[in-house]
């Protein structure tokens, strides 16, 4: 009987049951490069939120960026190890016509943090990576409250993830960063099985050894592809889901109260 019915219910889309979530996707195109001589010092000094996007030299950093926005704002196939510093994109759905636009104009940011693990390049350029972009996330999470979180992009060819990715995730670990790592290149996402899986397995560890509230890494892992479009529209959702937040520091001073 419940076979019968089964077979006469139409198929569900189940992103129709979460009709509520935050909808990036229908405002994406609305995102702007800020040039670093545009924000003050390096980086914006207000107090929008912002997510940060980081992985290995090639691993489709930019290409995802600019799946998610939607318009060819980050520059792909940049020389490996050149970019050394954060690159902004400002969320501005109500600013679309505007010629004149400022950072503070933006309702959120989505930064572009320049990859690691380049093959080329001095000790001198890795350890110069290490040391900005380690001060960059202790800043924007742990002081200004502004990062939200860390996405880290893993490549899904790979089928698991490469030992500085884990260095790095356990860098977030022990200094307190959110983050959620994203699958990229996974144009035949059944191979990424087995890396989603060893993802899975990170988050289970932290739920063993940790309690509830310091689990950094999310339970979501995202399997994307820049090419064919997998994933970009969840993604989004992630994003979007970011932007609406609270920063964590206003609820430590809540709890001490
Ligand atoms: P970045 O250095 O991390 O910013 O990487 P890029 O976005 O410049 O991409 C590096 C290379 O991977 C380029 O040759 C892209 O064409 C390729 N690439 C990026 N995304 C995808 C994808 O979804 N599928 C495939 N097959 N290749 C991709």
């Amino acid at each position: 009987f419940v076979a019968k019915i089964a077979c006469k219910e139409a198929a569900i889309d189940p992103r129709d049951l979460f009709a509520t979530l935050p909808d990036l996707g229908a405002t994406a195109g609305s995102f702007r490069y800020f040039a670093p001589a545009q924000l003050d010092f390096a980086y914006p000094k207000g107090s929008q939120p912002e997510v940060a996007f980081l992985g290995r030299s090639n691993v489709g950093k930019s290409s995802l960026m600019n799946a998610v926005m939607r318009q060819k704002l980050a520059v792909t196939s940049k020389q490996p190890g050149r970019t050394q510093q954060p690159y902004y994109y400002g969320w501005m759905p109500n600013n679309t016509g505007k010629a004149d636009v400022r950072p503070s104009d933006a309702t959120a940011f989505m930064v572009d943090l320049p990859g690691y693990g380049f093959a080329v390049g001095p000790d001198k350029a890795v350890r110069s990576w290490q040391a900005s972009t380690q001060k960059f996330l202790l800043q924007r999470h742990n002081v200004d409250g502004t990062l939200r979180r860390v996405f880290l992009l893993q490549d899904s060819r790979l089928g698991a993830p490469q030992a500085i990715d884990e260095t790095v995730a356990s860098w977030m670990d022990e200094h307190g960063i959110p983050y959620t790592i994203v699958l990229t290149k996974a144009d035949d996402p059944l191979k990424s099985i087995k890396h989603a899986n060893i993802c899975c397995l990170r988050y289970q560890l932290q739920c063993f050894e940790s309690e509830q509230d310091d689990i950094l890494i999310s339970p979501t892992v995202h399997i994307t592809s820049s090419k064919n479009g997998t994933g970009i529209v969840e993604l989004l959702s992630s994003i979007a889901t970011e932007f609406e937040s609270s920063p964590k520091t206003d609820e430590w001073v809540e709890d001490e109260l």
